[in-house]
């Protein structure tokens, strides 16, 4: 039974993909990772940890399939696991599996750790017929096996159950019948609202018409019965699995600013680690078909800058289809930063002081940000490269150079014409000349 006091944390791994796969309503069981060996999983699990407070009493592990499924998470990994709760002081480990995967062999690494294990569950419905038409792969006998053999190693059981599944006669009775029956087995029960992640059977379903999910209202009434009950959660709004790479975005526990000029402010493992996710680990939306690479903003977050308020007042002037087309992308003293990153830290805490830069601290910057470019543009390919900067800044040169150096044409949103008119001016970029220009060049993009 939850605790009001409990402090909780989930730890998303990305590795392989269920072994069952055919529940047909679950994007999860869609997802094909590539499969992860020990180290890189050792790596996923440390990142994670950087960002745990003390205190944390209970962790809960997913992997869009079964933790307990050695081939998707290898022995090693789930005693690391382990290990690294038993060092955080975490109490409570949390796994999801179906009760395939639970067994005197595949339960071993969790025994004798000291931590109270609790198994979670989709169990979807009580009624056996029902879930084989989700097909799901188990009956209730099977997770009463499960549970059994979980208990009689003094652990504990948590379950899912879906709100409106599809070809459910009657939500109310299913929801009343399938909770009464799991709390017979387990210490607590979430109530799903059934929702039609992409590219599922239901999905299609929904597409036809033959399914639709509830809306907060209809789930609360199908639900209220248990509303009083502890023992019972809620998530009214599960739509679809978020994207892999979100497994790896770097975790920070010490927030401190990062405020100077050249050295350490250029090059630092904060900076390094965000690099690396961002040429290694993360995906560019596929609708982002042009870069627009562009300066920071001394205010932070940067969309409080003036710069940046008045490029997304350019992109405002743009229907739809061309805004989700353009992607921004900072170049600052931390790297290159896409914009959906803007408010993380550091991109959110530093400050680089440009009039306190030298000649060798502007080399340093230009060849580090070149390096940086190189390793972004050859991670992320786009259809076209612009840039909106001023002539002299060194993020162009390294831009330039970057481009140069891998064949990439780029295309700038300033003119020369423009530039001589504006150069001595204070915020040059934001002068309504200057964003004429990004408005035509963009409007070129779009021709
Ligand atoms: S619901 Fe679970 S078992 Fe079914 S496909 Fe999704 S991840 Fe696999």
């Amino acid at each position: 039974m939850k605790s009001p006091q409990l402090r909780e944390r989930t730890m998303i791994l990305s590795s392989g993909r269920c072994a069952w796969a055919k529940c047909m309503y679950c994007g999860y069981g869609k997802l094909k990772e590539e499969r992860l060996g020990g180290d890189a999983l050792k790596e996923q699990i440390d990142n994670f940890f950087n960002g745990v407070e003390p205190g944390v009493d209970v962790l809960r592990v997913y992997v869009s399939g079964n933790v307990t499924d050695r081939a998707q998470v290898p022995v090693e990994t789930q005693a690391y696991m382990v290990q690294k709760c038993r060092g955080f002081g975490i109490r409570t480990l949390l796994v999801e599996t179906l009760p395939q995967f639970v067994s005197e062999k595949t339960l071993e690494p969790f025994k004798g750790s000291g931590l109270r294990m609790v198994f979670a569950m989709g169990l979807e419905c009580y009624d056996d017929a029902l879930r084989a038409k989700l097909q799901k792969g188990f009956t209730r006998a099977d997770f009463e096996k499960a549970c059994a053999l979980i208990r009689a190693n003094g652990w504990g059981v948590k379950t899912y159950l879906l709100v409106n599944p599809p070809f459910c006669a009657d939500v109310k009775k299913d929801v009343d019948d399938s909770v009464a029956y799991a709390l017979k087995w387990a210490d607590e029960v979430t109530l799903i609202n059934c929702q039609p992640h992409a590219g599922t059977e239901l999905h299609a379903m929904h597409e036809r018409g033959e399914w639709k999910p509830l809306d907060k209202a209809q789930f609360f009434d199908a639900t209220k019965e248990w509303l009083s009950d502890a023992r019972v959660r809620y998530d009214a709004t599960q739509y679809a699995p978020f994207p892999s790479w979100k497994s790896w975005l770097p975790q920070f526990k010490e927030q401190t600013p990062l405020v100077g000029t050249g050295g350490e402010f250029l090059e630092n493992e904060v900076y390094d680690r965000w690099q690396k996710f961002i040429c290694e680990r993360y995906v560019v939306r596929d609708e982002r078909k042009t870069a627009l690479f562009i300066p920071c903003s001394y205010t932070k977050p940067y969309i409080n800058g003036p710069l940046h308020r008045a490029i997304w007042r350019v992109l405002d002037s743009f229907d739809a289809e061309v805004k989700q087309s353009i992607h921004l992308v900072v170049i600052s003293s931390p790297g290159v930063i896409p914009i959906e990153f803007a408010d993380y830290y550091p991109f959110n805490a530093y400050d680089w002081k440009p009039w306190e830069e030298t000649a060798s601290i502007k080399e340093a910057y230009t060849r580090v940000t070149k390096k940086r470019l190189v390793d972004y543009l050859k991670a992320h390919k786009y259809e076209r490269v612009l840039c909106y900067f001023t002539m002299d800044a060194e993020s162009y040169d390294a831009l330039k150079q970057a481009c140069n150096e891998l064949g990439v044409e780029l295309i700038t949103c300033l003119r020369e014409e423009t530039w001589s008119l504006i150069k001595d001016e204070k915020n040059a970029l934001t002068r309504p000349e200057a964003l004429e220009d990004l408005k035509g060049a963009l409007t070129a993009v779009r021709a």
